[in-house]
């Protein structure tokens, strides 16, 4: 990212202020190659297409005896002499002539010139005779070579994000490595005076840090394995040396609390001396306060203190920036209409994204209720929330039995 010049805005739909940011990020540069067990998560930076058919060869679907198909008499009983097995792994080597079958299970080989597999349920055996009954369908049960996928076609593109059947993919496929992005090298840390450590006495005037924690979650969440900075005192010459030390060592930096107007809230001078950092006020709530640019040519994220606030602007903001510098295709998340069981108030002028408990009824209709009390400090009901309840910004109240947007957590990659 590289000159970045803004346009001082007052209110920024969240909608733009996201348009803003992807527009001036790109994938993070490189590539590394990575064993398959270690690539959970990773994202391609190319095509993969698969070097051979998958399956191989034609094989059973079922354990029964494979059969020539112009051996079945339509409407009549017939036996045929069964000359071998076929095991998965051990293929019968011969070749059939009419009037006989072989012992074929799940995943064998179908021998050569057999083209049908009549399952084990519907035959009788006699000795070697096996008897089979007057309604045998020819071709059935027998899965074709590249039935799956053919071979030299695309097995998975470029910017997907390898997800646990995508392992299993790929093997199929026998392909042991894939090259992907570069990790992205992140750190973050908390601002504030007021701010104690968890595992350390609380004192008056003091409360526990979350949100290094609600961060190291959020991000590990998308794979990202970053650095935890600490909390950093509302002291000027601390944070510069934080920021600064952080801008040379990584890719990303972002804080939480402090970018307000607050007496304590140096951040902002801070940045403004040694990067180019936008502080917007977002048309969104939770929210308000979000800053975003670069120090040099580390990209800064400047989310605010609350820590509902923090989730919600890193869902709506810095997840899909992350995504995109990881090298991913941007994905929308998943809206799905509910029907509100209690009334939902909201002062107009902001779109609010409330946090709710979504349900589904027997008959298939998604029902929303809130989640709780809904100040940015309340970390309890964003704890209890599986949805965001979407509220446009002129929206003021939502009646029992109307409907809305929600977005289900976890819906996004
Ligand atoms: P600030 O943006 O620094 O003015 O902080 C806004 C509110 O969020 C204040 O009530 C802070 O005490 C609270 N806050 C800031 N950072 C954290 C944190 N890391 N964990 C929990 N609460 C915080
Ligand atoms: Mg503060």
């Amino acid at each position: 990212m590289t000159n970045i010049c803004y346009a001082d805005t007052d209110l920024l739909t969240p909608e733009n202020a996201l348009k803003k940011i992807l527009s001036h990020l790109h994938a993070i540069k490189g590539y590394e190659i990575c064993s398959l067990k270690n690539a959970l998560g990773r994202v391609l930076t190319d095509f993969i297409y698969s070097p051979i058919n998958i399956p191989p060869e034609r094989n059973s679907a079922m354990d029964g005896y494979a059969i020539i198909s112009s051996d079945i008499k339509p409407n009549q009983l017939f036996n045929l002499s069964q000359v071998g097995t076929s095991w998965a792994g051990k293929p019968f080597k011969g070749t059939l002539t009419t009037g006989q079958c072989v012992r074929i299970f799940t995943g064998a080989v179908v021998p050569e010139n057999t083209d049908t597999v009549i399952i084990q349920e519907r035959v009788t055996v006699k000795n070697k005779h096996i008897y089979f009954p007057n309604n045998c369908q020819p071709f059935e049960h027998v899965r074709q070579a590249g039935n799956d996928i053919k071979q030299n076609k695309c097995l998975l593109t470029a910017g997907k994000k390898l997800k646990p059947v995508d392992l299993g993919l790929l093997a199929s496929a026998g392909i042991h490595s894939v090259k992907v992005t570069p990790k992205l090298r992140l750190a973050y840390f908390s601002t504030g005076d007021e701010l104690v450590t968890i595992g350390r006495l609380l004192q008056s005037g003091k409360i526990y840090d979350s949100n290094r924690y609600l961060l190291h979650g959020l991000l590990a969440d998308i794979g990202i394995d970053a650095v935890d900075m600490g909390v950093i005192a509302d002291d000027e010459t601390a944070l510069e040396l934080a920021l600064n030390s952080a801008a040379k060592n990584y890719d990303v930096i972002i804080t939480t609390g402090g970018a307000s107007v607050g007496d304590a809230d140096y951040i902002k001078q801070i940045l403004d001396k040694i990067g180019q950092v936008n502080f917007w006020k977002l048309a969104m709530k939770p929210g308000k306060p979000v800053a975003f640019g670069h120090i040099g040519n580390c990209i800064f994220f400047g989310l605010p203190g609350n820590p509902v606030s923090v989730s919600v602007t890193f869902d709506k903001l810095v997840k899909p920036a992350l995504l995109k510098l990881m090298g991913m295709k941007a994905v929308k998340p998943l809206r799905i209409k509910a029907k509100v069981a209690c009334e939902i108030k909201k002062s107009a002028g902001r779109e609010e994204y409330q946090r709710g408990i979504l349900t589904q009824q027997s008959t298939g209709t998604f029902i929303v209720t809130s989640a709780g009390k809904q100040d940015s400090n309340i970390i309890t009901s964003m704890s209890q929330a599986n949805c965001y309840i979407v509220l446009p910004a002129n929206y003021t109240t939502v009646k029992i039995g109307e409907e809305i947007l929600v977005e289900p957590f976890d819906s996004f990659i």
